[in-house]
């Protein structure tokens, strides 16, 4: 699984060392990633490519401790901002989560919830990691802070590129379409500001023209705010670019 630089500038954001994931099952052992070494830095967009199955999406969730059980990191390091993640405690790993390290998935479909409005999930977001003013004051600011809570979700829907903020964030999931889903997806994980956002495979649903748009935005997002992404795909076309 190659990892390709696409440009540095900044100081290093993330950093993985030698990263090996099993998946312990009843006849023998996968390993899933083995020995895997990264580096990203502030203003970075790092392509990992690989063909379907060498370890990229465990590779992702290992970074997040977010691999499913049975499986388990057996060696090295996760490096962010020079603290070791696999050290941490998992409240210590509850407040980088969303906070300071998104992942964005292939499917939006599986990570929004069917039930809910879009802003209502993009404000749950920003709720959970207490990133409303005065979110944490008595009831009486209660119309101050959705007054906040709203204007700070119709900004984020602008900066993915959703039209008609105002009516757009009223819609279920399923009234958008799959890119207008991915972007809604991008403004949830963008909702706290992360300094890396992990993005697996987050075109490969989508038709090219579609992909393509997906590609810009992350690219503005990474141009404006510095955020380093690390871009998973299998396609050495889109990683070359
Ligand atoms: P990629 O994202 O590159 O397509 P994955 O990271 O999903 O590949 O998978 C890497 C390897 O780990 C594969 O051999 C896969 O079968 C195995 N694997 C992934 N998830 C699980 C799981 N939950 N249980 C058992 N094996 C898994
Ligand atoms: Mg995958």
């Amino acid at each position: 699984m190659p990892a390709q630089k696409e440009k540095a500038n900044g100081q290093i954001l993330l950093q993985v060392e030698n990263l090996s994931t099993v998946f312990p099952l009843r006849r023998g052992m996968v390993k899933a990633v083995q020995n895997l070494s990264l580096e990203l830095r502030e203003g970075q967009i790092l392509g990992v490519v690989g063909e379907s199955g060498s370890g990229k999406s465990v590779t992702m969730l290992s970074i997040l401790r977010l691999v499913p059980h049975p499986g388990r990191i057996v060696s090295g390091r996760v490096l962010y901002r020079g603290r070791n993640l696999l050290e941490l405690s998992e409240r210590e790993m509850r407040s980088i989560r969303g906070r300071e390290i998104a992942m964005i998935f292939q499917d939006p479909m599986t990570t929004l919830n069917p039930a809910f409005r879009i802003g209502e999930q993009i404000a749950e977001s920003l709720r959970i990691h207490g990133m409303l003013p005065n979110s944490r004051l008595p009831g009486f600011l209660d119309r101050k802070r959705k007054e906040a809570e709203r204007r700070r979700v119709i900004e984020l829907l602008e900066e993915v590129g959703i039209p008609i903020p105002e009516e757009s964030r009223k819609r279920y999931p399923h009234e958008f379409s799959g890119g207008m889903q991915q972007r809604a997806l991008i403004a949830i994980a963008l909702a706290c500001r992360p300094k890396v956002l992990l993005a697996d495979e987050p075109t490969t649903a989508l038709d090219v023209t579609i992909q393509a748009q997906i590609m810009d935005l992350l690219r503005k997002i990474n141009r404006e705010h510095g955020t380093g992404i690390i871009l998973v795909t299998h396609d050495l076309g889109l990683a070359a670019e």
